[in-house]
């Protein structure tokens, strides 16, 4: 039986979201956090994109290092040839990509304005496909941006095409969160068997279904005889009213009714780290958890009333689904009430030496005890926030990828 895997899209559609953004290290963190959560692949960030091209590279150096491993690190590109080219030309090692290109009428005559027909769109997707192959791409994802509102026939004959380039995947994308679990199954599922390659499943909540039609879509690729890669964003943060939850989707896949038990992860999803990585996008986003969040808002397992409160206590299986220790809930967080020491942009030795001691970090010699705070000053200009423990654990541990990914010069 096909598998249902994880491709979370937060370093891609979750930092393009307006008034979001995340830090170059913040970035890296959360590719840590991802893969130590299990999931199949991060979608990394935009290869094309100057700024990005030392992050990216600093991170492909923790893949071969073996630090950040199995997950595997794609990024993001127009299926055009140009971008394939820019994108090996400023990383050579890059692994795995996903080639975009929108599909639907709407976008082909709204955005390209009679410059490009039906035609064009499927052959400027496969010189893409066949020009990442020939640099060496190992896996090659095709996205259809707009999936939802293009023609089954016309996704059909794009996916055909996309296979017979060498694509390895294609990505339904309903962009604009237009399906509903009942449309996104058919289509998934009719592409699933027609097209016969792994189907992505890329959702937006515009109409507060994307976790449901990310489960129906994936369903529709198993039944239709594919694997199914469903992309996700932690806390769903993503363009307008968001993506599919990370977490909530896990839990609807592991949960539900008509899931749980019938069909299968192919990812090690380790929830305890659910908590974690939730409490860290919120952060590092500076967008709060809402309390009604599922698995990890606040009230995800308060209780109050007097039945249900009542009813919990005799037995939690009586108003809740699943644990809080699933979830990596219930260890006690310290918060300091007294008086802090912290490290930022303008830290001196002394504070950072106690900073660092207290999570037992020592260093070799007082110059490398600089050299550590002096990439920490230069996070901090960056984000703007105190950086987190594991922030300067990861600092400490891997100075000389710190310093290539805070390395922000303008490339010509
Ligand atoms: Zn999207």
């Amino acid at each position: 039986m096909p598998k249902i895997y994880f491709i979370d899209v937060t370093n891609r559609d979750g930092v393009q979201t307006a008034k979001l953004g995340l830090s170059k290290l913040e970035k890296t963190l959360l590719n840590m956090y991802l893969n130590e959560l299990g999931v199949f692949q991060s979608e990394f960030g935009f290869p094309t994109t100057k700024h990005e091209t030392n992050y990216l590279s600093a991170n492909l150096e923790l893949a071969r290092m073996g630090v950040l491993a199995p997950i595997r690190l794609e990024g993001w590109i127009r299926a055009i040839v140009a971008d394939v080219e820019t994108a090996f030309e400023r990383l050579p090692d890059l692994k795995h990509l996903n080639l975009s290109i929108s599909t639907s009428d709407q976008m082909i005559n709204g955005k390209f304005g009679g410059r490009k027909d039906h035609f064009d769109i499927i052959a400027d997707m496969v010189a893409a496909v066949e020009a990442a192959r020939q640099h060496g791409a190992e896996s090659i994802g095709v996205n259809a941006e707009d999936a939802s509102r293009t023609k089954l026939e016309y996704l059909i004959e794009f996916g055909r095409a996309a296979k017979e380039a060498g694509a390895d995947r294609l990505r339904y994308c309903d962009t604009l969160g237009y399906d509903d679990p009942f449309t996104i199954y058919d289509s998934i599922k009719a592409l699933a068997q027609k097209v016969a390659l792994p189907i992505e499943v890329h959702c937006h909540g515009d109409l507060g279904m994307a976790v449901a039609n990310s489960v129906a879509g994936a369903k529709g690729a198993v039944d239709g005889g594919q694997d199914a890669y469903i992309n996700t964003t932690v806390n769903g943060i993503g363009e307008r009213a968001g993506n599919a939850d990370l977490v909530a989707t896990v839990l609807a896949l592991t949960k539900s009714k008509g899931m749980a038990g019938k069909y299968e992860l192919g990812d090690n999803i380790d929830l305890s780290r659910a908590w974690k990585i939730a409490k860290f996008a919120s952060y590092a986003f500076d967008v709060p958890i809402p309390i009604n969040q599922p698995g990890v808002g606040d009230n995800a397992f308060a209780h109050e009333s007097g039945i249900h409160a009542d009813g919990v206590l005799k037995d939690p299986q009586n108003y809740e689904l699943y644990g809080f220790r699933e979830l990596g809930r219930g260890v006690p967080e310290i918060v300091e009430t007294g008086r802090e020491i912290g490290a930022g942009e303008y830290s001196g030795i002394s504070g950072f030496s106690h900073v660092m001691g207290k999570m037992a970090v020592s260093f070799a010699s007082k110059q490398e005890a600089n050299e550590i705070l002096e990439l920490v000053r230069y996070a901090n200009v960056e984000s703007h926030k105190p950086l987190i423990e594991d922030q300067l654990l990861f600092i400490a541990k891997y100075p000389k990828i710190v310093k290539k990914l805070l390395t922000l010069t303008p490339l010509e």
